[in-house]
């Protein structure tokens, strides 16, 4: 093996990615071997292949993301810092969605932060920012965002300085408009990568890198989809350790194995719906409806 160097994967699409070494250099990609594959995020050393360069060695991932691709559970991003779940005052957000992204970041050991965004369209915003009072309980930070009317973007820049954060929104809540608040040149970039990974095709299915500052400390990791949050690498009965207002209940089950659904002895379920000023363990009553859900729905995934 000639020289190598040292890089970061800052896109991927297939199998080839683009690359970005310590002088913020970028160079088409891909991993030596059928097997390999890279995600956006990856620490990688690589060699010059003709124009090209070759993925030698991906370096220890200090985590990794996974979302659902059709049936089949795909990895997408590692090495991040925190997930951003970006939510709004309208559409009206699905606690369903929220509780997978945020189980999905738990289970890779990464710190979560909600923001809700369309301050300026005030009812809508109350109720949205109601329904996210279970997770100011169990101690995920909620931030209040209008992009409208620049409310709370000082306090969202302090949160995102000097880490990497990947945003997840579904459609609607203002994730491009975010984005490219925060990452003025992220559409032109956006072009750029696209042709050079998809020769020439415009595609928006690109999880992307972006730096925020000129220093590269802090960055933002753009991925489209938000429905498909892949939990088939975790199993059923791993699920209440994932959820934060659960997990605190743990330990006082007659059974060990106790799914928390309908045994005799469980210390989970009388916290269930209790009220939150008398009862500091209180579960709010759709955390527990979606555990079910989701619980049914890992016990029941292919193998
Ligand atoms: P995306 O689908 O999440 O990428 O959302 P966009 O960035 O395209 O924004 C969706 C719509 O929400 C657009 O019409 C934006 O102008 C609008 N929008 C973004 N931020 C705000 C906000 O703070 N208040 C209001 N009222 N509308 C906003």
């Amino acid at each position: 093996m000639g020289s190598t160097f040292a890089g970061r994967v800052v896109a991927a699409h297939g199998r080839h990615c683009l690359v970005e070494g310590d002088d913020g250099q970028r160079i088409l990609c891909h991993p030596r071997g059928k097997k390999n594959s890279v995600v956006v995020g990856d620490r990688v050393r690589w060699s010059h292949s003709g124009d090209e360069g070759l993925i030698e060695q991906v370096l220890e991932r200090d985590n990794l993301l996974y979302r659902q691709d059709e049936m089949r559970t795909k990895s997408f991003a590692a090495n991040l810092d925190q997930v951003l779940v970006l939510l709004a005052a309208d559409p009206v957000f699905s606690d369903m969605q929220l509780a997978r992204a945020l189980i999905a970041a738990e289970a890779a050991g990464i710190e979560a932060l909600i923001v809700l965004n369309k301050h300026d369209l005030g009812a809508p915003f109350e109720q949205a920012w109601a329904r996210l009072e279970p997770h100011r309980r169990m101690g995920t930070p909620v931030l209040p965002l209008g992009l409208k009317t620049d409310h709370g973007l000082d306090a969202l820049h302090a949160r995102l300085r000097g880490r990497s954060t990947l945003v997840l929104g579904p459609s609607g809540v203002g994730k491009s408009t975010l984005v490219n608040r925060l990452v003025p040149e992220a559409g032109a970039q956006t072009g750029e990568i696209s042709r050079a990974l998809n020769s020439g095709r415009h595609t928006t299915t690109t999880t992307t890198w972006y730096w925020m500052d000129a220093e590269r400390q802090s960055a933002l990791i753009d991925s489209p989809g938000f429905q498909a949050f892949g939990l088939y690498h975790l199993e059923a009965p791993e699920l209440a350790r994932l959820m934060p207002d659960l997990r605190a209940t743990l330990g006082d089950c007659r059974f060990h194995n106790c799914t928390h659904r309908h045994e005799p002895g469980c210390g989970l379920r009388p916290h269930v719906g209790t009220d939150p000023a008398s009862d500091p363990l209180a579960i709010d009553e759709t955390r527990y409806r979606l555990y079910g859900e989701l619980f049914d729905e890992l016990a029941a995934k292919p193998t």
